[in-house]
């Protein structure tokens, strides 16, 4: 990966969002693992996030789901969202909202708090207009911030 050009990349990752941008970085941090890491991803925090492009977010991921972490929680905006609209957390920030989970949550669902939430944050929690008269939950939620609400689909 390290030896194709940024044109090959982007090829290949099409048509993920960003990707003229995301190929750019995927090519630095393949170098980056070739010539720092002797060719091996790493599996701390610390040496994850130094490569180009990985926050907190793509490192807790590749620790979850590369290396079976149980000990990581991964915040995207749709974690972020969710997880305050349910009152879990009080945060404004993903990093922030991390650090809130780990305390608000049982450990257990430390790993699949991501996969949960983005699907129904895509699905049924979304950004704008929510579909709260067709969510299952909706008698639990204290709908923190939500000021709008998308139409029933039922
Ligand atoms: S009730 Fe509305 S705000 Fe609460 S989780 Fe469901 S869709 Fe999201």
């Amino acid at each position: 990966m390290a030896k194709l050009s940024v044109s090959q990349i982007e090829k290949l990752i099409y048509p993920v969002s960003f990707y003229r941008h995301k190929a750019r970085y995927v090519k630095a941090a393949c170098e980056m693992l070739v010539t720092r890491f002797g060719g091996r991803v790493p599996t701390t925090m610390e040496e994850l996030t130094m490569l180009p492009g990985v926050g907190r977010k793509t490192a807790n991921l590749v620790l979850i789901l590369g290396f079976k972490s149980q000990q990581n929680i991964c915040v995207d905006t749709h974690v972020h969202r969710i997880s305050n609209r349910l009152g879990w957390v009080t945060t404004r920030l993903p990093d922030e909202t991390e650090q809130a989970l780990y305390d608000a949550t049982d450990r257990r669902w430390w790993p699949y708090i991501n996969l949960y939430l983005v699907t129904w944050g895509q699905n049924v929690c979304r950004p704008v207009y929510p579909r709260c008269g067709d969510c299952v939950i909706a008698a639990d939620c204290p709908r923190i911030g939500v000021t709008r609400v998308g139409r029933s689909q039922k």
